[in-house]
């Protein structure tokens, strides 16, 4: 889960991580009322990078000039995201611009922390031209990371003296931040020195999605739509998509190809949500409920190969509660028949075969254009 620059400052801030606090406005009048020192700068705040090169960044050193800029930037797109916000903060003075992150690196199975005298700028770019910019530092998971690593890490950026100390207590801030808040990446880029002392300019913050549950008063998640939101409050993977088929299926391999299907014979997915292995009716039926609430859904295709999870207790919930709208049930598997017999009951045919009942669920979703 990705969080936005204001809220990430929020939580680097609790960690004694220098950032200045800004103000956040959604209207371009909200900027009369803020007691910021001009100039500021205006930065939208939207979960992409690159936001700078986009035009979402833009430095004001009037009122006016600052009205006009946000009018610029509230509503432009950057990267298919909407700027709705903005954070409005005291423009820095910027020196020197650093780079520094913790983020998993999978291959070496452990964290590893990365910076750079070379900041400000893509950092992929920095590796990529002058790896030798780049000071990485593996962290032994025993280990951890300590002010003295911090320390190395800082010498080799060419630090001394009270920049060494701060910037060892910013690493070692951030490395609580990424540990503490399970995070992917936790990134400052710039840490540009400001006034003499270093100072984070952005901040970036991506929690494991797999560990949100752990961590209460996290914002919302802005990456999921409300019906995304709702089927993981249910434990259930939902993805909006912006066609007319809604699908359901178990197992993320069935329903990628049941998506590749239903794109192969023309039709479009509305949505489509995985029950996973082992699901019951309850779950059935949520999925059901979660998927139709979706506006401009012309068929349900669910399309279920039971394995650990039952066609019967599928079929139960589809029986109790048949949807509004047309549907095509593909059923194989475990319990077919007890499936089958309940579905026939409720006078649903179910199919075998996923192609035709592929086909089957967009034309049904064309008939009903
Ligand atoms: P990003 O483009 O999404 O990474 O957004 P950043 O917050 O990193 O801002 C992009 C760039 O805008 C920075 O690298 C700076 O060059 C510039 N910038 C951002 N804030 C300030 C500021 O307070 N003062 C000055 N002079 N430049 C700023
Ligand atoms: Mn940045």
């Amino acid at each position: 889960m990705k969080l936005h620059e204001y809220q990430a400052k929020e939580i680097f801030a609790r960690y004694g991580i220098p950032v200045r606090n800004g103000t956040v406005i959604e209207r371009p009048e909200q900027l009369d009322g803020l007691e910021i020192p001009y100039p500021l700068v205006l930065k939208a705040q939207v979960l992409v990078g690159g936001r700078g090169k986009a035009g979402g960044i833009k430095l004001a050193a009037t009122p006016a000039e600052a009205r006009e800029k946000a009018a610029q930037i509230l509503g432009m797109t950057i990267k298919g995201e909407t700027v709705r916000r903005l954070l409005v903060v005291e423009a820095a003075e910027i020196g020197a611009e650093y780079y520094l992150a913790f983020t998993v690196d999978r291959a070496a199975r452990r964290l590893v922390a990365i910076a750079s005298a070379a900041g400000g700028i893509d950092i992929e770019d920095v590796a990529r031209a002058t790896p030798e910019k780049i000071v990485k530092h593996h962290v032994d998971p025993t280990a951890g990371f300590h002010p003295y690593n911090a320390r190395e890490m800082g010498r080799a950026l060419g630090l001394g003296g009270k920049h060494l100390l701060q910037f060892a207590a910013i690493a070692h801030g951030l490395w609580r931040v990424c540990t503490e808040m399970d995070a992917e990446l936790a990134e400052i880029n710039p840490l540009a020195m400001v006034d003499g002392s270093l100072l984070a300019i952005d901040a970036k913050l991506i929690i494991d999605d797999n560990a949100t549950y752990r961590h209460e008063g996290l914002p919302r998640n802005e990456e999921l739509t409300e019906l995304e939101a709702l089927a993981k409050s249910q434990d259930l993977a939902c993805v909006e998509l912006d066609g007319d088929v809604a699908i359901i299926g178990n197992g993320a391999g069935l329903v990628m190809s049941t998506l590749d299907a239903i794109a192969h014979f023309g039709g479009r997915p509305a949505n489509f949500l995985d029950v996973g292995g082992g699901a019951t009716t309850e779950n059935m039926a949520q999925a059901m409920s979660i998927v139709l609430r979706k506006s401009g859904v012309r068929a349900l295709f669910v399309n279920i190969f039971g394995g650990i999870t039952r066609c019967d207790d599928i079929a139960r919930a589809i029986a109790a509660q048949p949807p509004a709208v047309p549907m095509v049930v593909r059923l194989t598997g475990t319990n077919e028949d007890e499936g089958r017999a309940i579905l026939e009951a409720a006078g649903i045919h179910a199919l075998t075969d996923p192609e035709s009942a592929a086909r089957e669920a967009v034309q049904l979703a064309a008939g009903a254009r």
